[in-house]
């Protein structure tokens, strides 16, 4: 039989090799119509006497990256009509659906013929699912393979058999760490645990899968065998008895108790080793159900998974505008932003321009990159050849017509208007026509800048967050007269660096910044209060915050904040900060100089390594505490939380974001806003609009007016809509629909 993404040879010895090549897709993923396929496959090389075994691998240079969007989209969209259809139904009907793919897994391990998974590349979720329900598994010891089940990432957890199988091959605490964290596995990692039998060399991958099976691999699995016992013993141990209670105690510490789709790992995996291995697969069968349903899922798939792929892929990128090639970028101030935005552009293949004020200073920059390949290669992340090819690419010089090649400029010097005047001026006078301007400027709106450009509309702000290398997001930022084309070249430049952007329209402190600073006013008010700083910071991380708004403060310097609060008194006057907020940052910073963790003194003091950083005990003599009892950290939460999220709606409303998936991808990949949410707008989806209306209520009663909803929140809650209602990011479908 022929098949669209299959295809099936057998050979001599009776072999069947079935190879999965989706046509017009990069990576092979499970769709519903890969299912029917490879269940009609299951079908065929069962019935056919000829085949002695089969050996399943992918014909791309991956193996498959696992569940296709649309595969798990439908499943909450199918709940949600069910559900509308008959509520008391709706579940069951659920269950039988997130079964399917679990069931076809099972037939593929009882059919009666030995099947062996052929991993060559990255084998992520079902894929890896699929390969534990083969009766053997070789993997590529190419450095390109990566194993995982990642599914906890996006608030799910691996439901087709993953959480029964894997403990069933590996220990349970293993087991446990590779499910909870999601983290990929090596070739060799995953032999020496146990999940696959056989590392081998690239070329040798088919012949030593076929192999298995001419040796006479048993079409039965271990836990299908009499007798079987789970490595370890299960869970009725002395080991197992040391396990549980700290894995339980390990995963609140790791997890704050925020994600559902990790706690079902842990009971999935207690639960299921108790009982026969049918049993164990409805256990997880419903326990997956039961995590569908939730409001963490829901929006971590969609936040996490579905809009970040969209937004990656150019969701907001005009239409028309021919894909860029960048011939070469230059960027203009070698710093510390310009010198790694050098070293991120170069890392993607680009050649770059870095020009300075010097050929001293140009050089310097040049040195951070240096500084990182090294790092890299030591770390045998990337070749020595790899690593010179990178820096070949660098050319650092003090001549501004180096920018005459470059097909976007992108400038990083000073925040000052005038010098970045002088660089705009002197940067366009050798600009090629076509070419494209960008600013990383945090603070100046870039409307403003581009009145220095005799080009606005080639005009526009490409704002990266430090560390450059490791932080995923950049904001694009539209000026007045900002074209399409410098939209549609900024966003390709942000794809061909890897990193996900959003479109944000011109205000003070764009969208990120904007939030962050309401996160650490909230703080600096709680300091006021008496609030102890320790449970500040520590309630912070319980709510999934990456890190505590003190600490944050620090990183990002307190004097940097201290430039900003007088900046916007400058611009906007005396009003448009709060003086007590003002005093606190000229206290620390120009009285005490505790500017943060650049000064080593912040509200952290931080010793010299290997010792930890501990928060500065002056605090307390500055404000006076509250005793810890009398502070309710449910409050806490509350307040962290919402004043992000009302900033959040705020620049929604005002037209600053237009897209909610944006407001959310970036308030996680910006600052790291509590992910189980699926962001700062979904967080307010998620529990509807008018129990946020409440609670900002209810929170400005107490601590200010700075929690007062919007109107915008006020008409959501009274008609019962959700952001994503309102500013639909998918027009074209609603109305297909
Ligand atoms: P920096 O002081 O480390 O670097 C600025 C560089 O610009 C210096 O190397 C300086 O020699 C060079 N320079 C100054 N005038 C120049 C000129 N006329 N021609 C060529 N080079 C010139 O500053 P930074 O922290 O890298 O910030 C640079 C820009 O990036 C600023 O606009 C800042 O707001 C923005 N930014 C900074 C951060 C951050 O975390 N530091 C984050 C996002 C954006």
């Amino acid at each position: 039989m022929a098949y669209k993404n299959f295809t099936v040879e057998t050979d001599a010895d009776g072999i069947a090799l079935v190879t999965w090549n989706m046509p017009d897709k990069s990576m092979n993923v499970f769709t519903e119509e890969v299912m029917v396929e490879l269940n009609a496959i299951t079908d065929e090389v069962t019935a056919d006497a000829a085949v002695k075994g089969v050996v399943f691998t992918s014909g791309k240079s991956s193996f498959s990256g696992g569940a296709d969007l649309s595969m798990i989209k439908g499943m909450f969209s199918f709940y949600q009509a069910e559900k509308a259809k008959d509520a008391s139904t709706a579940a069951q009907k659920l269950f039988d659906l997130v079964g399917k793919m679990s069931g076809l897994f099972r037939k593929i391990e009882t059919a009666g013929k030995p099947w062996v998974s052929a991993i060559n590349g990255t084998c992520m979720g079902g894929a890896f699912e699929l390969s534990l329900a083969c009766h053997g598994r070789v993997a590529s010891n190419a450095k390109s393979v990566k194993i995982a089940l990642p599914e906890v990432k996006v608030g799910i957890f691996p439901g087709a058999g993953g959480t029964q199988r894997v403990p069933r091959l590996t220990n349970a605490q293993d087991a446990l760490q590779m499910m909870t964290t999601g983290s990929s596995l090596t070739a060799s990692r995953a032999k020496a645990m146990g999940l696959v039998h056989q590392a081998v060399e690239p070329d040798q991958l088919i012949p030593a899968a076929k192999q298995m099976i001419k040796d006479g691999l048993k079409p039965v699995q271990p836990w299908d065998e009499k007798g079987f016992k789970a490595p370890g013993g299960g869970i009725w141990t002395p080991a197992a008895a040391q396990l549980w209670p700290a894995a339980t105690a390990i995963l609140r510490r790791e997890t704050g108790g925020n994600y559902p789709g990790a706690l079902a790992i842990l009971k999935c995996v207690y639960e299921g080793l108790q009982v026969p291995f049918d049993t164990a697969l409805r256990i997880e069968q419903r326990y997956f159900t039961q995590i569908l349903q939730t409001t963490e899922a829901f929006s971590m798939i969609r936040s996490l998974f579905i809009s970040m792929q969209e937004l990656g892929k150019g969701a907001r990128r005009p239409a028309g505008v021919p894909k860029s090639e960048f011939t070469r970028v230059a960027v203009v101030g070698a710093g510390f932003m310009g010198a790694s935005i050098g070293y991120v552009t170069a890392a993607a293949g680009i050649p770059v321009t870095l020009i300075d004020r010097d050929q001293a200073a140009a050089d310097k920059g040049k040195t951070v990159s240096e500084g990182l390949v090294q790092g890299s290669v030591q770390k045998g992340r990337m070749t020595k050849e790899e690593g010179e090819k990178l820096l070949s690419l660098i050319t650092p010089t003090a001549d501004y017509s180096a920018v005459k090649d470059a097909d976007l400029v992108i400038e990083a010097v000073f925040e000052d208007r005038q010098v970045k005047k002088e660089v705009i001026e002197k940067v366009e006078a050798h600009m090629k026509e076509g070419a494209i301007f960008a600013s990383n400027t945090s603070t100046l709106p870039i409307t403003g800048l581009a009145k220095n450009s005799k080009r606005p509309a080639d005009f526009i702000g490409v704002h990266f967050f430090s560390p450059v290398e490791k932080m995923m997001l950049t904001e694009v930022i539209l000026g007045k007269e900002t074209g399409d084309k410098a939209l549609a070249v900024a966003l390709d430049y942000v794809a061909a660096i890897k990193k996900t952007p959003i479109v944000v329209n011109d205000t003070r402190g764009f969208y990120v910044n904007r939030c962050v600073f309401r996160y650490i006013h909230e703080a600096y008010d709680m300091l006021f209060e008496g609030v102890p700083a320790a449970m500040i910071e520590n309630v912070a991380k319980q709510s999934g915050m990456p890190v505590g708004p003190l600490s944050l403060n620090d990183e990002v310097a307190i004097d940097l904040s201290q430039k900003i609060l007088k900046a916007s008194i400058a611009d906007l006057g005396e009003g448009a900060v709060d003086p007590k907020h003002m005093a606190l940052v000229n206290k620390m910073v120009d009285e005490l100089d505790r500017k943060g963790r650049k000064n080593g003194r912040g509200f952290y003091e931080y010793p010299a390594k290997p010792a930890k950083k501990f928060l500065w005990p002056g605090l307390k003599e500055l404000f006076p505490q509250q005793k810890a009892e009398d502070v309710d950290p449910a409050i806490i939460r509350e307040r962290l939380l919402t004043t992000i999220a009302l900033e959040a709606a705020r620049t929604m409303e005002e037209g600053i974001v237009t897209d909610p998936r944006e407001a959310d991808v970036g308030s996680i990949l910006g600052f790291g806003f509590a992910p189980y949410t699926g962001g700062a707008i979904s967080y307010i989806d998620g529990m509807g609009a008018k129990a946020f209306v409440a609670q900002c209520e209810k929170l400005a009663k107490s601590y200010g007016d700075h929690f007062q909803p919007t109107p915008l929140l006020k008409d959501l809650a009274e008609k019962g809509e959700t952001f994503y209602q309102r500013f639909n990011p998918y027009p074209a479908e609603a109305k297909a629909a």
